[in-house]
């Protein structure tokens, strides 16, 4: 049985990783997008389910303590955290799955699972990563400040990632992504690979 491919989107906020894959789900990329769980209060039009499973810092204990998380990092002074359940049962399924996390969790998660994919996402440059997040709207301006502030040692964490994508044309970047994915399928250290290389003996 085919196994997914996991998938870990990582980037500074306004790097554009949702309209990224946005648009490699319209060019026919097909995954399953991990909602993560926060302590975190909704914000503008998010919808619980939809965005993220918004909880208390006590429900978020009780899952940690459970062990129902693959990986739970604290960011922004909230809780943030991946259903270990949702990535097992779609990569189980053959179903790839995308995480959109920081890159503390993304490490946390290559080192509990090597086999995953790691794949950064920088904007052309610092001046339009600063425009998208003000224009945005969505931070207020001393939230723009951290975030903004987090962004460049957010980056340089980028070493540690499989992948660099740089996020100038959209359409070319989702492309790019979507090759990344189907090389990634081709790897003679997956299972599936394995498997039919040794169906030829
Ligand atoms: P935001 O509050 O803007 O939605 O997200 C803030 C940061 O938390 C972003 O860098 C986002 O990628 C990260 N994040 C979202 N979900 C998770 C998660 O489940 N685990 C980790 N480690 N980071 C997450």
């Amino acid at each position: 049985m085919k196994k997914g491919i996991l998938i870990v989107l990582s980037g500074p906020s306004g790097a554009g990783k949702g309209t990224i894959l946005a648009e490699a789900k319209k060019q026919g990329l097909e995954f399953a997008l991990s909602i993560s769980v926060t302590t975190r209060s909704p914000r503008g039009t998010e919808v619980d389910g939809i965005n993220y499973f918004f909880k208390t810092h006590k429900q978020v204990e009780e899952m940690i303590k459970n062990d129902e998380l693959l990986e739970s990092k604290k960011v922004y002074d909230q809780i943030y955290g991946t259903s270990k359940k949702f990535v097992e049962d779609n990569l189980n399924k053959g179903i790839d799955v995308v995480l959109e996390i920081d890159t503390q969790g993304a490490l946390e998660v290559k080192s509990k699972m090597p086999e995953a994919v790691l794949i950064f996402i920088v904007p052309k440059d610092l001046d339009t990563l600063h425009s998208r997040l003000v224009g945005r709207g969505t931070e207020n301006e001393e939230q723009v400040a951290k975030r903004f502030g987090k962004a460049q040692g957010e980056i340089a964490q980028a070493i540690d990632y499989d992948y660099l994508l740089i996020n100038d044309k959209i359409e070319q970047c989702a492309a790019q992504f979507i090759n990344i994915i189907e090389a990634e399928r081709l790897r003679t250290s997956r299972e599936i690979n394995k498997q039919i290389i040794a169906s030829f003996n």
